[in-house]
């Protein structure tokens, strides 16, 4: 069959990746369950084992619908290649792994996602890696530490949970100085909005748990770059064993077939809620990059072609404000999750900064009275007429 990929991120979302997979005239990628493949000839069979030829030998190594799911992702990212993961975790804590040794030195910024954080702060440190955090959004200082030398440049763009924005084309520019290898973690902004490896960067991470999936039904994550890159992380991946079960990559397949769709959708609604939430008077502070007195908006403009559907907002009256705003909410699930078509809210204390104490947070710059709001593709009417009655509700 004729390749059926596009120049265009829509098209590519519901086409691209699928038709090797294609079995028996189906028109949708089947869920290949099986553990092993079967090699009556041993020739073919050792030429598959060892990359002379195309097939598959066992589950934790590759899988038909897993591939899929990988071809789709690394024609949206516009890479040579791509591997995935069991979750997004995994991805980002094998990708580290795979490049990684003791006496190396990383240079990262403060509020990447809780999990990440975690690996920076407990586990890299055990094998003797340094790693250094910088104020997010703060250039001129991050420069500074990666002029000092180091393995690798991590980024997260916008970050989870107050959506701040690191100018990609920069930090790449002074990472390549010192020969540093930089790997941009993508889950906010899907490739729908930004295609980080165009702007020069070696390996994009992606939760496919998050927007790409974008029903909340499968975990996963992905990692794409160069094929030299991605071979060495795939293989920490097929013997560490953090691999993708198959029925998460149809589903995760499913889900990305509407990808532009969705994300159109909750970017219309996220505007149009900071909007409303940033003339409410019960409102301290709004974050999302594309209102204009966001802190990095220029930079966002730039760099991205939407500004996504993530936005969060500080309440006056902090905690207590919040436990009572909450539960008021409809048309929205109080859950540790993002991306999806439900519109999604909760505390940063108890999802993306679960794991950090209030001391951490609070030296991560994250307001303990701070609620991430993941839009939905809901009737923008219901969303704000639901926030508006359940802002009122909060007793001062
Ligand atoms: C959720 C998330 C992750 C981790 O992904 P999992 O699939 O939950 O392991 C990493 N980075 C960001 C930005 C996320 O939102």
């Amino acid at each position: 069959m004729e390749e059926k990929n596009s120049v265009r991120t829509g098209t590519n979302s519901v086409w691209a990746g699928e038709k090797d997979y294609l079995a028996h005239g189906a028109t949708q990628v089947p869920v290949v369950h099986s553990v092993a493949y079967n090699y009556n000839d041993v020739d073919e069979w050792y030429e598959v084992a060892t990359g002379k030829r195309k097939g598959h030998i066992y589950g934790r190594n590759t899988n038909p619908t897993v591939q899929s799911f990988e071809d789709k992702v690394k024609i949206l990212e516009q890479a040579e290649a791509a591997t995935s993961f069991s979750t997004g975790m995994a991805a980002i804590s094998n990708s580290l792994l795979t490049i990684l040794k003791p006496g190396d030195r990383i240079v990262s910024i403060k509020d990447t996602y809780g999990g990440t954080n975690k690996i920076f702060s407990e586990f890299l440190p055990r094998l003797n890696i340094d790693v250094e955090l910088v104020e997010t959004g703060n250039h001129e200082e991050m420069e500074k530490e990666i002029a000092k030398g180091c393995k690798l440049v991590y980024l997260e763009t916008p970050t989870n949970p107050t959506v701040k924005i690191t100018d990609i084309v920069r930090i790449t520019k002074a990472a390549k100085k010192v020969n540093a290898l930089v790997f941009v973690d993508n889950t906010f902004a899907t490739p729908i909005n930004q295609n980080p490896l165009t702007l020069g960067v070696d390996l994009v991470i992606h939760s496919a748990t998050k927007f790409l999936g974008g029903h909340a039904d499968a975990l996963g994550g992905v990692v794409c770059g160069s094929k030299e890159l991605v071979d060495a992380i795939y293989h920490y991946r097929e013997i560490n064993g953090a691999t993708m079960d198959p029925m998460a990559a149809y589903l995760i397949i499913r889900g990305m077939k509407t990808l532009q769709l969705r994300v159109e959708k909750q970017q219309e609604n996220a505007w149009k809620v900071a909007q409303f939430l940033q003339q409410h008077d019960k409102i301290e502070a709004v974050f999302y990059p594309g209102l204009e007195n966001h802190i990095n908006h220029d930079i966002a403009k730039k760099q991205m072609k939407g500004f996504g559907g993530m936005l969060s907002f500080a309440l006056k009256g902090e905690m207590e404000a919040v436990r009572q705003f909450l539960p008021k909410l409809k048309f929205a699930h109080r859950a540790a999750n993002l991306g999806a078509v439900e519109t999604t809210v909760g505390p940063a204390r108890t999802t993306s900064h679960v794991e950090n104490t209030p001391e951490e947070r609070a030296a991560l710059g994250i307001p303990e009275g701070l609620v991430r709001y993941s839009a939905g593709i809901e009737d923008i009417e219901d969303l704000l007429y639901d926030l508006k009655q359940a802002l009122d509700s909060i007793k001062a």
